[in-house]
């Protein structure tokens, strides 16, 4: 038997898998469609511990950052490249209501390693209100693009990626193994962010996707580089421009096209955070795959046991895909038990 495997989807969650595949020194295939808007693509990068708005510590943050960090910092070695930049990230309160929260959150004990111990400084010429704000430890940005880009180019020098529209019917499996372009493997992984909500293998995933756009503008934010938040989040680019985002819109006629209700809410709470001029140069907008209920969700066919499943990444792709391709690998090559929060078998519907 083989243990090449194919992985369908270059997202992030696909190339997490493949860079797994390759440190084990495991053969893969890797094939994505080409598709010039995916989630990954559009996606910011951002990697926040202290996020929404009930404002707690997000899920399994520390375990997650620390294998990211040495995960992509790896890859930009072998790459030549940094992709995965530490960044400030300073979170503004938007009301009376929000600052009692925080002053009450603030407190406890699994707060403290990601809170910086001095009080935000910002510009009044660029921010309106910039007070009431609290500035936070071990938050990243992921160049998304570089690292997709350059892992792809990485993984086309080994003839381990290919393009192509993979269909479900045309990959065949049995016991031992999977075929697929008269090609043998030991298993497929599909890692095909929203579009799984399609496939006939995993159609009962409770899929409940929210379409994103992101804004990119030209601003002059005087010097101000770290990452700012209220309402929505400004991500300044060493090039003067800002990438501003996000919306959440649960129902959606297309995948590629923004409602003027939530762009228009988008734009206010944006003119509500800066005070300076604003030039609109391009909007993306993407579907992010979201699993109802679940931060992710793996693991092999309850039927199809040589065919994987890897997705539900969410709004946290960039941080949490590291962890959880090694722990799905680790599963289909050593057999180790899967989390049960994250098995597909343990979350069938
Ligand atoms: C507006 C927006 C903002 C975001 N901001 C952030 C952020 O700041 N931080 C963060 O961590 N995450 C962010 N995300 C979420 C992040 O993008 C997702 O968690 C992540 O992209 C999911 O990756 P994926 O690989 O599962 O899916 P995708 O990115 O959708 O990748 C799936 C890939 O599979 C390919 N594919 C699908 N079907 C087939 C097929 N049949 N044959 C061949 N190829 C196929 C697709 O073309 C695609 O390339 C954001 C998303 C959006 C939309």
């Amino acid at each position: 038997m083989t243990s090449r495997i194919l992985i369908i989807g270059q997202g992030l969650a696909g190339t997490a898998l493949a860079w797994r595949l390759w440190e084990r020194g495991v053969p893969f295939l890797i094939v994505d469609r080409d598709e010039a808007v995916t989630s990954s693509k559009v996606a910011a990068g951002l990697i926040t511990p202290i996020t929404g708005m009930r404002l707690t510590v997000s899920w399994r943050y520390e375990i997650f950052y620390r294998e990211a960090l040495c995960f992509y910092r790896a890859c930009g070695k072998r790459l030549k490249r940094r992709f995965f930049l530490p960044r400030g990230y300073v979170r503004l309160l938007k009301n009376e209501p929000e600052i009692a929260k925080w002053h009450k959150r603030r407190r406890d004990p699994e707060m403290q390693p990601f809170l910086h111990r001095q009080t935000p400084a910002l510009n009044a010429k660029v921010l309106h209100q910039p007070e009431n704000g609290f500035q936070q430890r071990h938050a990243a940005w992921l160049d998304t693009n570089s690292y997709l880009e350059s892992s792809r180019r990485f993984f086309e020098t080994l003839d381990s990626y290919t393009t192509a529209d993979v269909q479900p019917a045309d990959v065949q499996d049995d016991a031992n193994g999977v075929e697929w372009s008269g090609q043998r493997f030991s298993h497929v992984i599909w890692a095909q962010g929203w579009h799984a909500e399609k496939h006939p293998l995993f159609h009962w995933v409770p899929f409940q996707s929210a379409l994103g756009t992101i804004l990119t503008v030209q601003a002059d934010l005087q010097g101000e580089k770290r990452i700012l938040n209220r309402g929505c989040w400004l991500l300044p680019h060493s090039d003067g421009t800002l990438r501003i985002g996000s919306t959440y819109e649960w129902q959606f006629a297309a995948p590629n096209m923004s409602s003027p209700v939530a762009l228009g809410e988008l734009d206010a709470k944006t003119r509500a955070l800066l005070a300076v001029p604003i030039k609109l140069l391009a909007t993306q907008t993407a579907v992010r795959p979201i699993i109802k209920n679940r931060q992710a969700l793996m693991g092999t066919h309850p039927s199809h046991p040589r065919v994987a499943f890897f997705n539900g990444l969410g709004s946290k792709g960039s941080l949490r895909s590291p962890w959880l391709a090694r722990h799905l690998i680790d599963h289909l090559l050593d057999g180790s038990p899967l989390d049960e929060e994250l098995d597909l078998l343990q979350n069938e519907v």
